[in-house]
């Protein structure tokens, strides 16, 4: 078997993907992509041009016609890439409370899925990518060479987001993280098209039993020829 090249990686908020996606990216060489940022900016965007988030033709409309422009790390602040939209840097923004609450409600409007899964296809098909997201294995690149479903539990997640929030030295309190983090599962999980699943030949990895090295140890060798 050769290395595998398009590798998707998908799994609940807050399940350590985008920490195992970016380092199985950097030891292969690979593109990481994360496809959650898409779903962020057009939260952003929705919300930056005071567009009702209920407005679901409205908000379609701003991922059809807005570009999301992803480049490499222009600062070294801990951010792994750059995010423009309409010449401004947004890639902090898109991390803020506003976002995490209405962006799940954003990626469930088919028009929207439809708009960036387009580009996410066009990226992952060029290969030697780490595409990470919900659907991924399941809809973007069903033809994935390698298919990794990143799972843990709510307690576990929100525990590890909560931790997050105060090392940054955001006010945290873990019963709304938690209380949050179950209600995006519920909608990620829930909606009509494209909803969070493994996919059917998707390796399941559970982070509440493995350590962040353990797991990338099992995904580094899954790439093993
Ligand atoms: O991964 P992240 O938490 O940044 O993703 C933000 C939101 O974007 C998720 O809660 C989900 O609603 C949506 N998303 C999605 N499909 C993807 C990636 C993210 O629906 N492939």
């Amino acid at each position: 078997m050769p290395v595998p090249s398009m590798i998707a990686i998908d799994g609940p908020a807050a399940s350590g993907k985008s920490t195992l996606g970016f380092r199985l990216a950097e030891a292969l060489g690979y593109l990481y992509f994360d496809t959650g940022l898409m779903y962020r900016a057009v939260t952003w965007l929705a919300i930056h041009h005071q567009v009702s988030i209920s407005a679901e033709a409205e908000v379609t409309r701003l991922a059809e016609d807005v570009p999301i422009e992803v480049t490499a790390p222009s600062q070294a602040d801990g951010r792994v890439c750059d995010v423009i939209v309409e010449g401004r840097d947004i890639t902090w923004e898109i991390r803020q409370p506003q976002i995490d609450a209405n962006v799940s409600a954003v990626s469930a409007y088919p028009g929207v899925r439809q708009a960036l899964t387009r580009q996410q296809r066009r990226i992952g098909l060029r290969g030697r990518v780490v595409m990470v997201g919900r659907d991924i294995g399941t809809v973007v690149l069903p033809d994935a060479d390698l298919k990794i479903y990143l799972d843990a539990s709510a307690e576990e997640r929100a525990r590890r987001r909560h931790d997050e929030n105060l090392q940054r030295g955001m006010p945290s309190d873990y019963q709304e993280v938690l209380a949050k983090v179950i209600d995006r599962d519920r909608i990620d999980t829930t909606r009509a098209v494209a909803p969070l699943s493994a996919a059917a030949d998707a390796v399941i990895l559970d982070s509440d039993r493995l350590t962040a090295d353990e797991v990338f140890q099992k995904a580094r060798d899954l790439c093993q020829p």
